[in-house]
């Protein structure tokens, strides 16, 4: 039995071996018992019910709960070869009944269904005429009424064991707080069940989470360049608003950014789903609607520029980066605004007491995780109960740990200035007040005659700000419930003000956010082996587009890696890379090793029959200009700019060796062509754009440059 599986693993879905786990859970479900799976986002929890299905004599029952997702798996599977279908309502009469009738006829390994579909009177009677290998009930925290992403129809599906006790069931999910995972073992009956919980690190995801001070636009599109310049990601906002002006601003700097709200029109996000889902490098702009049934596996970042509401929601979002195991970020920016926004959210919100209670005391624990300074993967797993022995070394405060200082002081400063003015005065107040301002409102309420008029002038007005965002965070002032933003004490700010608590509070750095960068997909690549991942990546694109799937159910990015970094030649070889299974090796193998092929024979001869372009290296090397080359070798510039362009995409020289211009020139040359070039990056329109700014030669070095093949 074992062996069968693993034979399933190599052979179908070509990985070698078993994740912790999996293969516990798998025994568990051939052998006909229930289980209950609580795994991470990209713990791998697909193949725990994959396998079984295909294993056991039958067809193998999948629950669904989005549409869009049963799809991806269906035509994922389909191109390993396996039998699968799905029923739901995007089937026409015919093509269901063709589906039934399959299911019926046990030609399938795997069906999936839609709970309302599963649940009807007439489906539950076809099931018991089929020959059925298990039940597998996917997103089962959506049994969870307390839950968001609540389904009433999930708490029918008690009736599977009802009417078919003798067939396995395996529930699973990533949520899995102990309320949820009660009521998900009550709700379907899987008191019998074997209970799986693997840990909840995301260890390839680095956490980074940084103050705004008022540049937030900036700094993301700083770091997107930075870090993820042709990688899909998924930026959050809190409104509509914003998520619009940002998609804008993003795709007016060369970038392709989609704005995902639900006040866009159905057709328009499923549009913009679809782009992202299926091109190379969007950018979905999104308010946190977004996200759900999203299983793209290559999202290299999350980004949030608004502070989620609590832990759980920081790690789901940040949880859909990095599903394929490859590095990935979660980047937050957040200030004080946004706290004093969503904490009168919360407060003017119709919720009752108990409720907003439970809301508040979540809040707070987010807030309290952004300011720490400690590691913030070990506080992440410790609020969902695991433990992580060691500092993670792969988050911000690992990275660049945070330096502090001894705020008492100051901060019974601030507490105090709030006191004298009655608790009535919002922080922009306070801070003028602090700062001795000469202002008529000052001294209209007679302020200026305060002890604390202008006993803070040792900071500045954004000092004193990160000040009270960081009092708030720590729950030593609450921002007022009528929604004035006025600052109150709280009861635990006593201690502080007394001098009975010293206060460390954390040093505001300007411009070391650089040395936080995370782990990156691309570590020691040379620059000629990123343009062989660029020709893998545009041959998946195309192949992609022939079936009409995503990219990353043709092959992984963790495969494509593997064929720059092995670069196999041979149908043996590539067989043995992660992800290639017995289908997918027939159907890809002769495309994706000719373009490997063709890119060892360029870097293995650089100047095969081409000892003209390596004459201009040598000449470029030894110190001449391009001008100075052409005369010396008595050839057109333009001949002199084509062997150069072609060393740069090449990687044998530097963009920087050939051309006298900026960064920023450079970026805003690169951005045109991705911004206005079509396809093949005509220079004709960016030279135009340019006025003839830039001549000809000089553009086709900078667009050899980009990291996408010309
Ligand atoms: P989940 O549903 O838990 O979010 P998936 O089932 O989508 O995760 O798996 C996440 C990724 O890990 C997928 O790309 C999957 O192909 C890969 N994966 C799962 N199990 C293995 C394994 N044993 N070896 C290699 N890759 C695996
Ligand atoms: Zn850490």
């Amino acid at each position: 039995m074992e062996d069968k599986a693993l034979h399933i693993l190599n052979s179908t879905f070509g990985y070698s071996e078993f994740r912790q786990y999996q293969q516990d859970i798998i025994n568990q479900v051939i052998s006909g018992k229930d289980a209950v799976v609580l795994m991470p986002t990209g713990g791998g929890k697909s193949l725990c019910y994959q396998i079984p299905a295909m294993a056991r004599e039958g067809v193998g029952i999948i629950i669904s709960p989005l549409i869009a997702l049963m799809q991806d798996q269906v035509a994922a599977l389909r191109q390993l070869g396996v039998k699968t279908a799905f029923l739901n309502s995007t089937l026409d009469a015919h093509s269901a009944s063709e589906v039934e009738q399959q299911l019926l006829r046990g030609d399938l390994d795997m069906l999936y269904v839609a709970p309302e579909r599963l649940m009807t009177a007439r489906f539950l009677d076809l099931l018991e005429r089929a020959p059925i290998a298990l039940f597998a009930i996917d997103e089962a925290h959506c049994v969870s009424q307390w839950g968001h992403d609540f389904r009433p129809e999930y708490i029918q599906l008690s009736v599977l064991h009802e009417r078919f006790p003798r067939i396995p069931r395996i529930a699973l999910t990533a949520t899995a707080d102990e309320p949820t995972r009660k009521e998900i073992i009550q709700r379907l009956a899987l008191e019998n069940a074997e209970l799986f919980v693997s840990g909840f690190d995301r260890p390839n995801i680095c956490y980074r989470i940084s103050q705004n001070q008022g540049n937030a636009r900036d700094q993301l599109l700083r770091f997107i360049l930075n870090e993820h310049e042709n990688d899909a990601g998924i930026v959050y906002c809190l409104s509509r608003k914003k998520v619009e002006q940002t998609a804008e601003w993003l795709t007016s700097k060369g970038l392709t950014a989609l704005p995902y709200h639900a006040g866009l029109s159905a057709p328009v996000r499923q549009q913009h789903q679809y782009r992202f889902l299926t091109e190379d490098s969007v950018i979905i702009v999104a308010t946190i609607a977004f996200g759900m049934g999203i299983d793209k596996p290559d999202v290299r970042f999350v980004a949030h520029l608004n502070l989620p509401k609590s832990i759980e929601a920081y790690y789901q979002e940040t949880g859909r980066a990095g599903r394929d195991g490859l590095p990935a970020n979660a980047w937050m920016m957040y200030g004080l605004q946004d706290v004093i926004m969503l904490k009168q959210m919360m407060e003017t919100s119709d919720a009752d007491e108990a409720h907003k209670r439970v809301e508040r005391h979540k809040l707070q624990s987010m807030l309290g995780f952004s300011e720490l300074t400690t590691c913030r993967r070990q506080a992440l797993l410790k609020y969902f109960d695991d433990h992580l022995e060691q500092p993670c070394g792969n988050c911000d405060t690992c990275l660049t740990p945070v330096e502090t200082w001894d705020a008492t002081v100051v901060a019974q400063k601030a507490l105090s200035c709030v006191y004298k003015t009655n608790q009535r005065f919002g922080v922009t107040y306070l801070i003028d007040v602090l700062l001795g301002k000469d202002m008529a409102r000052i001294k209209q309420f007679g302020h200026d005659q305060l002890s604390v008029y202008g006993i803070g002038k040792e900071l500045d007005a954004k000092q004193w700000n990160s000040i009270y965002r960081q009092l708030i965070a720590r729950n030593l002032l609450s921002v007022d419930i009528e929604g004035h933003g006025n600052l109150r004490l709280t009861e635990q700010c006593r201690a502080v003000l007394r001098g009975e608590e010293t206060l460390h509070l954390r040093k505001e750095t300007k411009q070391a956010k650089s040395a936080q960068r995370g782990r990156k997909v691309f570590n020691n690549v040379k620059d000629s082996d990123k343009a062989l991942w660029e020709a893998l990546r545009a041959c998946r694109k195309a192949l992609a587009d022939e079936s009409d799937v995503p990219p990353y159910v043709i092959f992984h990015d963790a495969t494509l890696m593997e064929m720059v970094e092995r670069q196999p030649q041979t149908h043996e070889q590539f067989s043995k890379m992660t992800g290639v299974g017995e289908k997918k090796l027939e159907a890809y193998a002769d495309q994706f090793l000719e373009i490997i092929k063709q890119h060892i024979d360029t870097v293995a001869r650089p100047s095969s029959g081409n000892d003209t372009m390596e004459e201009t290296l040598q000449l470029l090397r030894s110190g001449m200009n391009v001008d100075a080359i052409a005369t010396h070798r008595n050839l057109k510039a333009t001949t002199i700019y084509g062997h150069l362009a072609k060393s740069i995409e090449l990687g044998d020289i530097e963009l920087q060796q050939v051309v006298d211009l900026s960064e920023k020139e450079i970026k805003t040359i690169q951005n045109a062509f991705l911004n206005f070039g079509d396809e093949d990056k005509k220079l004709k329109p960016v030279y135009e754009a340019f006025e003839g700014a830039f001549d000809y030669g000089l553009l086709q070095c900078v667009r050899a440059s980009i990291d996408i093949p010309a």
